[in-house]
């Protein structure tokens, strides 16, 4: 089967033949359908050796969707040929947030980091940008009904993270002078940032601030249902704190994470307000008290999401209140299509079909 493969930390993704994985025990052969690509594949292709977690060679591609196509000897839950899902982030499996449905914050995740095994498909294990994928365990799996397998694949990841942060936002009493009543600003309107944009319009009614470097971010993030969006600019925190009548934002989610951007948020951040830094961009902020955070801010680091927040995400999806805007390649267009997100050349998600 063809696989689009990191041979080497720092090197190209590389499409090339792998034999196609049996499954044993509980694990599931999924014949691949779409495949998204992530910001976060950037991080993996660019880091240096040792960096992460886990060793190379591995194929790529953490956001999966497609068909059930054999199960291991021990497997139960779904049948050959169902559409199906795959939840990313793959922890032990039997610890209390495991088997709580929250495998992104596994209680052995360090445990298993020390052991180099992967944090799941795509990132240290065979991922899905290959005709196949080999899945652990059906608990990884989730129907999707007859949910396009391009807006499927999107949802584990970019879908899932953006509906975790939204989740963790807390409600902040107290209105605002003039009535602009709660507000949330969405820095990087990418991959996961259009998605939370729709989400935050689907299951909240705060009014939605964008920010992006790119025109065409904004103009998608306008599609997706913002109130308001602007390109960065010197005086970007007082625009936003503007449009809430002078108090600033009740939230902030920052999909960039770069220290410009956490300074961006702090400034634009109402007193008590929520900073859910999401983006890998390796920026810094000083926490110090007395500082120059605004008071009773709450900063948070989500990280992916829950399985039952995957079937919420899946169900917002089947409603139609969630649309993924996608750019499609074929799965041997990956080098190119990872040169276009690299290039800030894709609207929404790029998601490569094995075609
Ligand atoms: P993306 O490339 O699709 O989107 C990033 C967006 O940010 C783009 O629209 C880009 O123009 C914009 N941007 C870049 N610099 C900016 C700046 N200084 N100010 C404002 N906007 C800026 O990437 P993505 O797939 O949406 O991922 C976004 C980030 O989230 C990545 O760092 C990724 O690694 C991370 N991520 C985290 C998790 C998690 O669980 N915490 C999950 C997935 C991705
Ligand atoms: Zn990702
Ligand atoms: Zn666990």
């Amino acid at each position: 089967m063809r696989a689009v493969r990191l041979t080497h930390w720092g090197g190209p993704p590389v499409v090339t033949e792998v034999d196609r994985p049996t499954p044993r025990g509980e694990e599931v052969l999924v014949r691949v359908e779409a495949a998204g690509l992530c910001g976060s594949d950037l991080h993996v292709l660019d880091a240096e050796p040792g960096a992460l977690p886990y060793l190379a060679p591995f194929t790529l591609g953490h956001e999966v969707a497609g068909r059930v196509a054999e199960l291991g000897p021990d497997a139960t839950g779904p049948r050959t040929g169902e559409r199906v899902v795959v939840y990313g982030p793959w922890g032990c499996g039997r610890c209390g947030r495991c088997s709580a449905g929250a495998e992104n914050y596994c209680d052995r995740r360090p445990e298993l980091d020390a052991a180099r095994t992967g944090t799941g498909a795509g990132l240290g294990r065979d991922g899905g940008l290959a005709d196949f994928l080999l899945v652990p365990s059906a608990r990884l799996l989730l129907p999707v009904g007859d949910l396009a397998p391009t807006q499927a694949a999107p949802l584990s990841d970019a879908g899932l993270t953006a509906f975790h942060a939204v989740a963790g936002i807390r409600p902040v009493p107290g209105g605002t002078e003039g009535g602009a009543g709660t507000s949330v600003a969405v820095i990087g309107v990418g991959g996961l940032g259009h998605l939370a944009v729709q989400i935050l319009r689907a299951v909240t009614s705060a009014q939605v601030l964008a920010v992006d470097v790119r025109e065409t971010a904004i103009s998608l993030a306008h599609d997706c249902g913002a109130h308001f969006g602007t390109v960065v600019r010197p005086d970007t925190a007082e625009v936003l704190r503007g449009r809430t009548g002078g108090a600033g934002v009740d939230a902030v989610l920052d999909f960039v994470g770069t220290s410009a951007t956490l300074r961006l948020g702090v400034r634009a951040l109402r007193p008590g307000g929520d900073l859910a830094l999401v983006g890998s961009g390796g920026g810094e902020l000083t926490v110090r008290k007395p500082g120059a955070l605004p008071s009773g801010i709450r900063l948070s680091l989500p990280f992916w999401g829950t399985r039952p927040e995957l079937g919420e995400v899946v169900a917002l999806a089947r409603s139609g209140a969630v649309t993924v805007e996608t750019s499609l390649f074929q799965l041997t267009e990956a080098p190119a299509a990872i040169g276009a997100l690299r290039a800030g050349g894709i609207r929404g998600r790029a998601v490569l079909v094995p075609g």
